[in-house]
């Protein structure tokens, strides 16, 4: 049985990338809830259809929403996967909920690692972000460039910017953030899971760092 780590971290904090190095690492099933809802929403489902509004409005989608649609894809992944679950939970009722599922599955998170980042370094970060809609491969125009402007290295299809990284969404997303998901540090600092990495760093020194601290947090090291 894996272990199960929660990626915690303002939108623009290098989030998404550093979760699926981190996914191959450890060798851990890389589960996230964006890319889970943007998913439905270009199969066009109801699920997809009711989160669209939300997410254009760079605002959380309702608990009742993403509670069962994330908890759904958690049981169908089977028992023995370890799993990195980035982007949920993002409330504490959905991390009470998360709490609640592993534990009837006799497992619990048992590592949390949190990036830091100033608001300053986010804009640049997220308005800079280009994406692949095939296989999420996450880019950047400066820091993160494909080999060829606007191509995914992996699957050569057309990079597309996510449209809720404009600027006015940003700002939206990082309120939620504040309000709503920053929150779930100090609840995991309470049960002592957190680990606070440093996410202004350059991306290997992000990585090597939060590696670092997860395999130490779980006495690896
Ligand atoms: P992300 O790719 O993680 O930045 O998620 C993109 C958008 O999907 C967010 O701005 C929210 O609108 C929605 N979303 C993703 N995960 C959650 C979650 N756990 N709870 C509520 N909304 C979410």
């Amino acid at each position: 049985m894996g272990m199960n780590l929660v990626i915690l971290g303002p939108p623009g904090a290098g989030k998404g990338t550093q979760a699926v190095r981190l996914a191959q690492a450890f060798s851990l099933r890389h589960l996230s809830s964006g890319d889970l809802l943007r998913a439905e929403r270009a199969r066009g489902s109801e699920l997809g259809k009711k989160a669209a509004e939300y997410m254009d409005a760079g605002k959380l989608v309702p608990d009742e929403i993403i509670i069962g649609a994330v908890l759904a894809q958690l049981s169908s992944l089977g028992d023995k996967a370890g799993l990195l679950l980035d982007g949920f939970p993002r409330t504490v009722a959905q991390a009470e909920s998360l709490d609640k599922a592993l534990a009837e599955a006799g497992k619990r998170v048992d590592a949390v690692p949190a990036l830091a980042v100033p608001d300053e370094m986010i804009l640049d970060r997220i308005t800079g972000r280009r994406t692949c809609p095939r296989c999420n491969a996450v880019y950047h125009v400066k820091t993160l460039p494909p080999a060829q402007e606007g191509i995914c290295d992996a699957d050569g299809t057309a990079l597309v910017q996510r449209p809720d990284d404009t600027a006015e969404v940003v700002k939206q997303r990082l309120d939620a953030y504040h309000r709503q998901t920053a929150p779930l540090e100090a609840y995991y600092r309470k049960k002592g899971l957190l680990v606070e990495v440093d996410g202004s760093l350059e991306m290997d020194a992000v990585f090597r760092a939060l590696s670092k601290a997860v395999r130490r947090r779980l006495g690896m090291e």
